[in-house]
């Protein structure tokens, strides 16, 4: 199997099962068993407590997730449920918005962890970062040089030396 592909389904599986995307060992969130509050149940832990990963890496780091595979999970099931239901039954408008909202919000809200970690092994496989204390000082991400240096304001010319005289 292609190197890549197998580091694309280590870090989907381990999505799957809410595990830190670069060892595999920890979780991202809080166990369901010690939550306390739905702040505990959506929010990831600031890191990984055996390899150091760091899960949020920036303010909105997640927001992504939400958006875009939560909400759009969420619709393409809205969307199935409703073709479903509109062609093999003839429901009542109001039974047809009970029974195509009903499973579409229970769905976000269980799924709401997974889209958090399938973002966090997305972002690693495709912008994988190495750990703080490999000497890079930039918060662990690695950056090349660039290229082209920025523009510096020009340095003042000394004052011309009078030319001697002859
Ligand atoms: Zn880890």
């Amino acid at each position: 199997m292609n190197h890549d592909l197998r580091r694309a389904m280590t870090y989907f599986f381990r999505a799957c099962l809410l595990k830190c995307p670069e060892c595999g060992k920890k979780p991202v969130f809080i166990p369901l068993l010690r939550v306390r509050s739905l702040r505990d149940y959506f929010t990831p832990l600031d890191g990984c407590p055996r390899c150091g990963y760091a899960y949020e890496r920036e303010t909105g780091y997640f927001l992504l997730s939400i958006w875009a595979i939560n909400y759009g999970g969420g619709s393409l099931l809205g969307i199935a449920i409703y073709c479903f239901l509109e062609f093999f039954y003839q429901l009542s408008l109001p039974m047809l918005l009970v029974s195509v909202i009903t499973p579409v919000v229970l769905f976000n809200f269980l799924f709401a962890r997974h889209s958090k970690s399938l973002f966090l092994a997305l972002d690693h496989y495709f912008d994988p970062h190495t750990k703080p204390d490999s000497g890079n000082d930039d918060g662990g991400n690695v950056k090349e040089p660039p290229k082209n240096p920025p523009p510096t304001a020009p340095h003042p010319t000394p004052p011309r030396e009078p030319m001697a005289l002859r």
